[in-house]
């Protein structure tokens, strides 16, 4: 793929005048077509040599993940990122991703978000405040003191303010290849815990471990006191955030029975931030990487439908097709992270063509009382077992 990029870079620069590209606003970039983009990000990646990696999230659009230097999900991408000497990186992912990148990083790497638009509807859902405050009131209630040993965690998926909120009292941060071990790290700690911000991931693990759904209750922050008796939360083991994700909350469980009906053999394989009742009919629930090695590891003729992000389940279809192997989606509309989608062609080759002008846009920067706690709870993560 280097090379390709390479060429397509070397023949660009040969068309083009040596000096920086002209600066336009980024709605000229937008008006032209994504296809025009291609030499232009080509160009200046070559010219930006060393200094800029550009980081490709598993679920980021074919037209942008192919000038990715690095693929996968966003601790593999943020961790990889600081061990390199460059000075940019440059995260085509959401707004998440780029804040750990920024957490995990060396003081003199910069990290950009092409599009400061890139969100994530799960990370949204819990808010510092709201978290606060949801703390606060487990505390009235004795529920959040120490000798009661209730422990934050958060998912990956979340602000890194949250990530911060939890190092500072004693948590972590999981990955979904992880939160079992993070979970056991816990309660190795403490009677609660605390789940941020995606109640499936919470409910998934928390019930493969043997926790009963009954001691498990969901917290609402748009209710009083979560919308949750003091009895019942006295009670639970596990008390789950109500964030999800809007893209895997879209496969249904009916999504597998139609497959079970329809594709007899099939291997259906689903993202553990999918919902409770797709989880348990799946045949294997894992990570991105996780649902990636099982399609590795499949023999010839074997077939998946796979219940997560339609570019990774697109892509992986295209990749094993030539092996023998098909894969599908496990919903036939295809779901799609819409925030992703946000970072196009045309925000790389802006963010690119102003880095190669000396002019950094859309830095994210996490500020440093928060990068230090939410780093505590990252590093804090090493000490659990995958
Ligand atoms: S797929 Fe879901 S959790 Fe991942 S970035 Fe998109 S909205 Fe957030």
């Amino acid at each position: 793929m280097i090379e390709t990029i390479a060429e397509a870079a070397g023949a660009a620069l040969l068309e083009e005048p040596a000096h920086v590209p002209v600066l336009c606003s980024l709605e000229n970039y937008l008006a032209e077509p994504d296809h025009t983009m291609d030499a232009r990000i080509a160009a200046a990646r070559v010219r930006l040599g060393r200094q800029a990696v550009i980081l490709g999230h598993h679920y980021q659009r074919d037209e942008v993940i192919r000038f990715a230097d690095f693929t996968g999900d966003s601790y593999k991408l943020s961790k990889i990122a600081a061990e390199t000497e460059a000075k940019y990186l440059i995260f085509c992912g959401v707004h998440f991703m780029a804040e750990s990148a920024d957490v995990l990083a060396k003081p003199w790497q910069q990290v950009i978000l092409p599009d400061l638009n890139a969100g994530c509807s799960m990370a949204d859902m819990a808010e510092i405040g709201q978290v606060e405050d949801c703390w606060d009131s487990l505390q009235r209630q004795g529920l959040a003191t120490s000798e009661k040993g209730l422990i934050p965690l958060t998912y990956m998926n979340s602000a890194a303010d949250i990530k911060a909120f939890c190092g500072e009292r004693g948590g972590l941060v999981c990955t979904s290849s992880n939160a079992r071990g993070a979970f056991e790290w816990a309660f190795a700690r403490g009677e609660k815990i605390l789940f941020l911000p995606d109640q499936h991931l919470g409910r998934n693990t928390a019930f493969a471990m043997g926790i009963p759904l009954h001691e498990m209750v969901v917290w609402d922050p748009y209710q009083l006191n979560g919308g949750v008796s003091p009895e019942r939360l006295r009670a639970a083991r596990v008390i789950l955030w109500k964030g999800h994700c809007s893209v895997h909350q879209r496969f249904l469980p009916e999504h597998v029975d139609r497959i079970r009906r329809d594709e007899p053999g099939m291997t259906v394989v689903v993202h553990p931030e999918c919902r409770f009742e797709v989880c348990q009919k799946a045949d294997v629930l894992g990570s991105t990487e996780k649902i990636i090695e099982t399609i590795e590891r499949g023999g010839e003729g074997s077939s998946f439908a796979v219940g997560t992000e339609i570019h990774l389940v697109n892509r992986l279809a295209a990749r094993f097709a030539p092996l023998g192997k098909r894969v599908i989606t496990l919903d036939d509309s295809g779901c799609l992270c819409t925030t992703m989608y946000r970072i196009s062609p045309a925000h790389l080759a802006w963010a690119l063509e102003n880095l190669v002008a000396g002019r950094v846009v859309n830095q994210i920067k996490v500020s440093e009382d928060t990068k230090h706690w939410a780093k505590v709870a990252l590093d804090r993560m090493l000490e659990v077992k995958r």
